[in-house]
Parts: structure tokens; C-alpha cells; sequence
């Protein structure tokens, strides 16, 4: 099997307080700690596989956030018609992650049964729990099951050779991390299982959490399902533009290419 083409795709950002990124404040300085917003896309062996939908224009005015452009306009700046995309790989259904549905009317979403489950469960009724989700977007959600859209996992599944989707709890309950395989090696795209390189490394969770054991416990399990810790691949981390090389010298800042590795 050929290896697969993997491009880390920013659409927003948001300047904010470093403390506001940790549960654990000790040790974190006090200064500005920005977190980026992506989408992923896989590519190669015949398939265009998009990695999580992002928010739309609606999300981003409730929320206060500023879109550099629409994560659907992100995926044409590479060439792909999100009109034409057949899979969508759903890491988790918070805003940031489950918006601009309407982009992808053909696509089936591959998304675990037990997310489902949390975003329309009895732990809605929190106020906390709830923060992240967006009722409009988990309603979208419900009409693509109806409308027999959804592929529900449980636990681990293969997408398709070389690319799976294994459940890491933790951030929601029915979180879920991509796997793929790349000239690099394997490549795990955490989504955020792993806001920033740093609440791994510190093991200091971001604070947005449903389980900080499970969360911890995920990031042991990232480090199985990569063949190196530099192949794990953050949610929100700007320095993911930073440390791998631009997909073309006109995407620079915006889009990544990350299944080469690295940059020396
Ligand atoms: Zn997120």
C-alpha cells in the first residue's frame, strides 16, 4: 500500500491566555497563548478522506471567533470539491469540530457511537459539559443519522488500508484519534486529544475535559499508535505550521504538509 498524503488545514485562530490552555496553572506563565483551529485531509491510493468539519460562520459569531476563511475553502485551496468528498472521519462533535456539514452533502461520517451517545445524553443537561457543543450542529448530526449517514465505531476500526480510527476518551467520551500511514511512518492525527504539544509533554490537560484519567491514559496510548512522538499531531498547536513544511510556499501559515515528518 502506498503511502498517504496528510495536510493539516487552518481556518481559524484565537488569541487567548496561556492559563486558560492548562488545568494546572502552577508552573504556566502568564502570557498569550494562541490556539489555531484545523481540519485534516488525507489523500492518496484513490481517496480524499477529510478529518473533522470544523465551524461555520454561524459558530464562529456565537462563539466570538474569527474564521481566516471557511475550512470547505481551506480543502479547495488543495484542489478537493468538499461537494465530491465521500468520507468524513468525525473526531468529536464540539463546535470546532462539527460545523459547516452542510460543505459535504455526499459524505458518510465515521464517527464512535458512544460520541453520539455523550452529545445527545443526560450529560447535555450541564452546563459545563455542554460549553463545547452546539446544539444546531448536534442537531445536523441527528438528521445524517436519520438520513443514513452515519457509520458509527466502536472502539477501533480500519477507513480504509493504512487509515483507522481508534476511540481515545478523555476530552468527550466518544473522542476518537486517526491513524495513517505515511512516508514518515505512522502518523496519528490526535485532534484534541492533544490541544497543544505541551499539555502532553507537561501531562497538563487542557481544561475542557469529561474524564482527566481517560485523557491522561490517551496520551499513553497516542505514543502506541505512532511510530514517533513528533508524528502526533496536535488539534489546536500553531506550531504545527511552524515545524512541518508548508503544503505549497502560497498555503505558508495556512496549510501543512505532515506526512513527510518534520522539518530537520
Ligand atoms: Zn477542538
Amino acid at each position: 500500500m502506498a503511502p498517504y498524503e496528510v495536510y493539516a488545514i487552518r481556518y481559524a485562530h484565537n488569541e487567548r491566555p496561556a492559563r486558560d490552555n492548562f488545568m494546572f496553572g502552577a508552573d504556566i506563565h502568564d502570557g498569550p497563548q494562541s490556539l489555531d483551529y484545523f481540519i485534516w485531509l488525507i489523500r492518496g491510493n484513490g481517496r480524499e478522506i477529510v478529518v473533522d468539519l470544523g465551524f461555520d460562520h454561524m459558530g464562529a459569531a456565537r462563539r466570538g471567533r474569527t474564521i481566516t476563511r471557511l475550512p470547505s475553502e481551506g480543502l479547495q485551496s488543495l484542489g478537493v470539491d468538499p461537494g465530491q468528498v465521500k468520507d468524513v472521519i468525525v473526531t468529536h462533535l464540539h463546535y470546532d469540530h462539527a460545523g459547516d456539514l452542510g460543505a459535504f452533502p455526499n459524505a458518510r461520517l465515521h464517527l464512535q457511537e458512544r460520541e453520539m451517545m455523550f452529545a445527545t445524553g443526560r450529560h447535555m443537561g450541564s452546563r459545563t459539559m455542554r460549553a463545547a457543543f452546539d446544539v444546531d450542529y448536534v442537531c445536523d448530526f441527528v438528521r445524517a443519522v436519520y438520513d443514513d449517514r452515519v457509520l458509527f465505531v466502536d472502539g477501533a476500526s480500519e477507513v480504509a488500508p493504512g487509515i483507522s480510527v481508534h476511540h481515545i476518551g478523555g476530552h468527550t467520551d466518544g473522542h476518537q484519534a486517526v491513524r495513517v500511514w505515511t512516508a514518515a511512518g505512522w502518523l496519528v492525527l490526535a485532534s484534541d486529544a492533544v490541544h497543544l504539544y505541551a499539555n502532553r509533554e507537561q501531562e497538563n490537560p487542557f481544561p475542557i475535559v469529561y474524564n482527566v484519567g481517560d485523557m491522561i491514559a490517551g496520551y499513553q496510548a497516542l505514543a502506541q499508535l505512532a511510530d514517533r512522538d513528533d508524528l502526533i499531531i496536535p488539534g489546536h498547536d500553531p506550531l504545527v505550521l511552524a515545524r512541518f513544511p508548508a503544503a505549497d510556499p502560497s498555503l505558508a501559515g495556512e496549510v501543512a504538509r505532515l506526512d513527510l515528518g518534520p522539518l530537520g
